[in-house]
């Protein structure tokens, strides 16, 4: 078994966050973020950004079913 270098994990960051990694890659990604400061750091920073991005679509979603709902209560 091979181990993922920087490279390797910084390019499969953004997959393991969005839970898109097969097992085996998602504890290589562990395994180096485990021992690299650099990488753990890279990792927090794609962490917050995907938080932000799927909170901000959650949100985008409930103002866009509210403005469904108001649209509907006014038609009727
Ligand atoms: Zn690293």
């Amino acid at each position: 078994m091979s181990e993922y270098n920087c490279n390797d994990t910084l390019g499969k960051v953004f997959d393991f966050l969005g839970h898109e990694l097969e097992e085996a890659d998602r504890t290589k990604v562990l395994d180096h973020l485990e021992g690299c400061q650099a990488c753990k750091k890279e990792y927090a920073i794609e962490s917050k950004i995907s938080k932000i991005i799927s909170s901000s679509s959650i949100e985008a979603q409930t103002s866009f079913a509210s403005k469904l709902q108001s649209r509907i209560q006014s038609e009727i």
